[in-house]
């Protein structure tokens, strides 16, 4: 019979953020947005730095992605990610003010690295405000 769910990990080099069986995984690629729900054929992309959301009982959780890869197979889904954080578990003001920083790097960035390394941390402030508001 086939399966109801998928079991989901998301793994950053410093623990498993999260662990469980949920009935669908979506997530941005670098090429676009994709859903999975069980049973789905093998399927591998790089990630976005964005939001991931899964549903759990009917419930939608969200998380933070900081890039990384998303593999499917046989029913398990793995996020390897630099930095992920649930949503309820992210500190919103800290976020706005990285945010802030990002934006004043930004404006006043004199080379493309100035500029590299702020957009991304103008991004990981995005996706951390961004899931915290979903959640
Ligand atoms: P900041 O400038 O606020 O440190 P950052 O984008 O440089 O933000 P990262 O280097 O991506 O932070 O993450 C460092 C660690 O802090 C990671 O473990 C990450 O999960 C955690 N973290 C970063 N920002 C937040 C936040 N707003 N709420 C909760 N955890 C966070």
């Amino acid at each position: 019979m086939a399966d109801k769910t998928i079991h989901f990990k998301l793994i950053t080099p410093e623990k498993i953020v999260f662990e469980d069986d949920v009935e669908a995984v979506y997530a941005k690629g670098e090429k676009g947005s994709f859903g999975i729900l069980p049973n789905h054929i093998p399927f591998m992309s790089t990630l976005a730095i964005d939001v991931a959301r899964v549903i759990k009982n009917g419930v939608n959780i969200n998380f933070s992605i900081i890039g990384g890869t998303f593999q499917f197979k046989n029913n398990e889904a793995i996020i390897l990610t630099e930095a992920a954080e649930c949503g309820n578990d992210i500190d919103t003001t800290r976020a706005q003010l990285a945010k802030e920083r990002a934006e004043a790097r930004l404006s006043s960035a004199e080379t493309m690295k100035d500029i590299k390394t702020a957009n991304a941390a103008l991004a990981r402030a995005m996706a951390r405000l961004k899931a915290a508001s979903r959640n």
